[in-house]
């Protein structure tokens, strides 16, 4: 990371965990519980949104009362120092920027605010959890509508400003610092390849394995948690 600079870093559900947020692509996640295509997707939303409300209204809280762990604080302090140009993440949860990170790139969106499907007013979280007291689920205050959170949905694209961010960040990283992704979901799993392509160098803190493994210049099977405080004292002193 001191050679290789400017560093991005990718994030996935594994930077959360210890925050108590369970990866929920896991075999013990929250999608081996629930149907996606039932309560995860655009397409149910628009059939049943207080059906999936029911699914959100609990995940919401759970996620509004989580706070930041040792790895997100020491990917804020590496920024500080930096180490550390921006933060790619797939996560929704808010956990990087209320940890102190700058420069996030949320490529699924977030639980930041919720769009009203009819007439595209936004409300903010805050907002949504004042609805949320009161109702199953939020209605918009303008025309009565049931509002949609701002994260990606099965069966949405990206956002496609936040897409194209993290593939410019991706190609222009003379190192990506891969953290808690499997890298299974594309296009986010793609962002590796352009790094590569560009002639930028790959690194992977992940448990378990990643279809990257073989091109990573470092390999580090184990818990963002414990190794980033390690990496972030390291490069402090
Ligand atoms: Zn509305």
């Amino acid at each position: 990371m001191r050679a290789r600079q400017p560093c991005v870093v990718l994030t996935g559900a594994g930077v959360s965990t210890e925050s108590g947020i369970p990866d929920f692509r896991s075999p013990t996640g929250l999608w081996a519980k629930f149907d996606p295509l039932e309560y995860g997707s655009i397409e149910a939303f628009r059939a049943d949104p207080l059906k999936v409300w029911s699914f959100y209204k609990p995940r919401v809280a759970m996620l509004t009362e989580a706070q930041p762990n040792a790895g997100h604080l020491s990917l804020a302090e590496l920024e500080r120092l930096g180490f550390v140009e921006a933060v790619v993440t797939q996560n929704i949860d808010l956990l990087h920027e209320r940890a102190g990170s700058r420069e996030v790139v949320e490529v699924h969106g977030s639980i930041r605010g919720a769009t009203c499907p009819g007439c595209g007013e936004r409300q903010p979280l805050e907002r949504v959890l004042e609805l949320l007291a009161e109702a199953d689920a939020p209605a918009c205050p303008a025309c009565g509508e049931i509002v949609k959170p701002d994260v990606v949905f099965f069966g949405e694209l990206l956002p496609a400003a936040a897409i194209e961010r993290a593939t410019e960040l991706a190609r222009s990283a003379a190192l990506l610092l891969v953290v808690g992704s499997a890298l299974e979901v594309y296009p986010v799993a793609g962002l590796p390849e352009e790094t590569l392509a560009a002639g930028g160098q790959l690194a992977i803190v992940n448990r378990g394995p990643t279809p990257f493994d073989q091109w990573a210049a470092l390999l580090v099977d184990g818990n963002a948690a414990a190794v980033l405080p390690a990496l972030a004292r390291e490069l402090a002193s």
